[in-house]
């Protein structure tokens, strides 16, 4: 579970960086276009103010100024085709009527005296190059246009009329449009005041717009270039925005693409990392714990099977293996300590007989009962029980002395009484064991074999003084 998990967190770590780098590619993106796009309207703007500059001046110079009207044209606007290309040039007089136009070599009695821009520059002297909102300029069949426009002032300094310049917003239009944003990205050109000057997509209304009111365009005017995410209030859609104020111009350029768009590609990437991601820590954890039943059961099967292995099947005490086992351990960890050893050798009395009087069945029904008693009879963790062999027990009481073993002999073979199990057979009516008891202290040289057989001779002592009884006899050396 926790390799799965640690699996599945690194991906979602992974994942999750390689979405903040597709917003910050997106972003550096943003402000990579925001610059171009910015460059280039500034660099036409520079050229646009120069052309207005040359004109004032040759206004100014009266040679020109008494050529006929084909020439007076021809040399005021020649250098302006370059910029002209992308508007069109007036000449305005004080009273706001066009005198002169690069496109019309005879304008006849326009006036743009109501014009903003005209109104401007001829209320204040210091409004320098002003940038009108979009209009649609009569003068152009009614082309979405901006003005830009500078006052003449004559050498009194007084209001000697405009030069202006119109700009078709198809300058912007065509900038912004081989730009890539995805398709849900937008660039606005917006005035300082708040001013919609061209957007891309174009919609219905944009132009001319203000939304100087918006909490978009309040971020916008809060530091000179900048980004944030917003949900746009045109259409609803997020996007990450970089806005840049020009520096030498009252306008802002912001660029906006759709997170649904920068983050697309991750979006497909993620679900499909995700899901063979989670596909691939479910299998792994089924797996597991597949694994970890199976083992489970395995660990379980050999636990019986050892446990088989060590019993005896009738009894359910030590089988003769086991006892041999533990006779070498214990043995061996006595000797080790200097302590004392104790072994009881446990024989039913005449069993033969009883085997003989009620059946074999009986006899194991009454050999199970016995090796209950025996294992009852040992209390402490160290002293085991084993079946010796046939009707024969063997009890192993480490750490025992003489006197210890006595007791449990007697306490044996008073249970082995206490069960009352009839035997017609026997002298003392029922079954009954005889008990064999050796203590010793083992020493270096001494071997469990002489135990075994000192209380075998323990045994033989007690049956022939009667049965139902316990011997003990000393450890033979030898
Ligand atoms: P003693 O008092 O001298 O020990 O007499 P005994 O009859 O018990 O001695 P003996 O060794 O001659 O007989 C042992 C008998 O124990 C032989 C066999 O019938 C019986 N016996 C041994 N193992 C089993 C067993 O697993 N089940 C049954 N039912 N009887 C067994
Ligand atoms: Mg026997
Ligand atoms: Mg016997």
């Amino acid at each position: 579970m926790l390799v799965a998990i640690v699996m599945i967190a690194l991906s979602a770590f992974v994942l999750y960086q390689s979405r903040q780098d597709a917003a910050e590619y997106t972003r550096i993106n943003l402000r990579n276009i925001a610059l171009i796009a910015e460059r280039d309207i500034e660099r036409n703007f520079a050229l646009y103010q120069l052309s207005l500059q040359t004109l004032i001046e040759r206004l100014r110079q009266p040679r020109i100024m008494t050529l006929p009207l084909a020439v007076r044209r021809q040399v005021l606007f020649d250098r302006m085709a370059t910029a002209g290309s992308l508007g069109t040039v007036l000449v305005v007089d004080r009273s706001g009527r066009v005198l002169l136009d690069s496109d019309d070599a005879t304008p006849d009695q326009v006036s743009v005296a109501s014009q903003k821009y005209f109104i401007v520059q001829r209320d204040d002297p210091h409004a320098g190059f002003y940038i009108s909102d979009p209009y649609s300029s009569p003068l152009r069949f009614g082309t979405p246009s901006i003005a830009l426009s500078k006052r003449i002032s004559e050498s009194d300094g007084s209001f000697g009329g405009i030069v202006v310049l119109v700009i078709s917003l198809d300058y912007f239009r065509a900038l912004f449009g081989v730009l890539s944003l995805g398709p849900h990205g937008s660039v606005s050109l917006i005035g300082k005041d708040g001013v919609t000057i061209m957007r891309q997509p174009l919609g219905n209304g944009i132009l001319g717009k203000d939304i100087s009111q918006s909490h978009t365009f309040r971020r916008f005017i809060s530091a000179p270039e900048g980004s944030f995410s917003e949900i746009a209030s045109i259409d609803g859609v997020r996007r990450l925005y970089w806005f840049k104020n020009f520096p030498g111009l009252p306008l802002i350029i912001m660029v906006a693409a759709a997170e649904r768009d920068m983050y697309a590609l991750w979006r497909t990437r993620a679900i499909t990392i995700g899901s063979l991601m989670c596909i691939f820590g479910a299998v792994f954890i089924a797996l597991s714990f597949s694994l970890a039943a199976q083992l489970r059961r395995r660990i379980q099967a050999e636990d019986e099977l050892r446990l088989i292995a060590r019993t005896d099947v009738l009894t359910g005490l030590n089988n003769r293996r086991t006892l041999d086992e533990i006779l070498a351990k214990e043995w061996s960890t006595v000797k080790r300590n200097g302590s004392e050893f104790s072994l009881l050798f446990v024989d039913l009395d005449r069993f033969k007989a009883y085997n003989d009087t009620y059946g074999h069945q009986a006899g194991d029904d009454a050999l199970a009962s016995v090796a209950r008693c025996i294992a009852h009879s040992i209390r402490r963790p160290r002293d085991t029980a084993a079946r010796y062999g046939g009707e024969e027990f063997v009890v192993v009481l480490p750490d025992t002395n003489a006197s210890g073993a006595q007791a449990v002999a007697e306490k044996i073979s008073a249970a082995v009484n206490a069960l009352n199990i009839a035997h017609v057979g026997s002298e003392h009516g029922c079954v009954t064991v005889s008990i064999g008891a050796t203590s010793c202290r083992p020493d270096e040289d001494d071997d469990v074999a002489s135990v075994v057989r000192a209380a075998d001779a323990a045994l033989y002592e007690a049956k022939a003084h009667g049965r139902n009884r316990v011997a003990t006899v000393e450890k033979l050396h030898g």
